[in-house]
């Protein structure tokens, strides 16, 4: 597919882009700042940024956002869900041959998406494909050829073990994605998906009030939806008690409701 940009963001992007926070805006506006100076330094033809955070929270849905915004003529997406089965062998092949489509194009992005998915980390052991994570190293620095540009753009919920692995100097800067983490972005996301009337977010305020909150936007519409099939009488309290289950309450100092 040389030239052509033909992703399918809507499988990545499943929910669009909700604005919760500032966290958000500054991880898009960092986003597009490198993808000008890609397209417009000629002393930096390849730039690579890392993003990384909690899982779920919305890492790869902000990195095809960011390589959609960027309208480069090139954008591939490699994701290991491409290459489910694959061989170590395998593997190395399609990354190198998403790259070499790259360097045939005078603008390209492309984005790795779950690092430690592609290098098969597992924690209990722990093992990884070297030979994927050996492929990955050249490729990240590596610079396209002369008169063409390249921005990649890496995401990863185990930035501990990408440092580890040597990898996280390979990119020239990294983002953080943070999770959900005030009653205030809750309240903006609710507000912004729709979810919940103006009573039943006062009461989910209230009952979080002066929490620390810690959840994931792709996690917190999952609990959205499962809240929204309850009756609605019972539905704040499912909904805060799901938040509990979760882990998704910081302190356990908790109203009851
Ligand atoms: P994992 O850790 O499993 O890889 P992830 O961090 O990559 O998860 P995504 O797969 O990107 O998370 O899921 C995020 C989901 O939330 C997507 O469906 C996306 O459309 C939606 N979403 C809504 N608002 C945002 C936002 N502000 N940032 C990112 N994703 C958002
Ligand atoms: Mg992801």
């Amino acid at each position: 597919a040389f030239g052509t940009n033909q992703e399918d963001y809507a499988s990545y992007i499943m929910n669009s882009i909700i604005r919760w926070g500032d966290p958000v805006s500054a991880a898009l506006e960092d986003g597009e700042l490198l993808v000008q100076q890609t397209k417009n330094s000629d002393r930096t033809p390849l730039v690579s940024v890392l993003l990384e955070g909690p899982p779920n929270s919305g890492k790869t849905a902000l990195a095809a956002k960011i390589s959609e915004d960027s309208q480069f003529p090139f954008i591939k997406i490699c994701s290991p869900d491409k290459m489910i089965g694959h061989s170590e062998i395998a593997k190395c092949q399609a990354i190198k041959k998403i790259f070499e489509d790259a360097y045939k194009s005078q603008l390209s992005c492309v984005v790795v998406d779950d690092i430690e998915r592609l290098l098969d980390y597992v924690p209990i052991g722990p093992r990884f494909s070297n030979m994927v994570l050996q492929a990955l190293l050249v490729l990240l620095k590596k610079p396209p050829p002369k008169g063409r540009k390249l921005l990649i753009i890496g995401t990863t919920s185990r930035k501990d073990v990408l440092q580890e692995m040597e990898m996280l100097d390979a990119f020239s800067t990294t983002i953080h994605i943070p999770n959900i983490s005030k009653v205030e972005q809750l309240m903006e996301a609710f507000e912004l998906l729709g979810s919940f009337n103006e009573k039943e977010r006062a009461m989910i305020a209230k009952a979080l009030q002066g929490q620390r909150l810690g959840i994931g936007i792709k996690k917190l519409l999952m609990l959205i939806e499962m809240a929204a099939q309850m009756d609605p009488d019972y539905r704040v309290r499912k909904f805060v008690s799901l938040l509990q289950e979760e882990g998704a309450l910081v302190s356990d100092k908790f109203v009851a409701i």
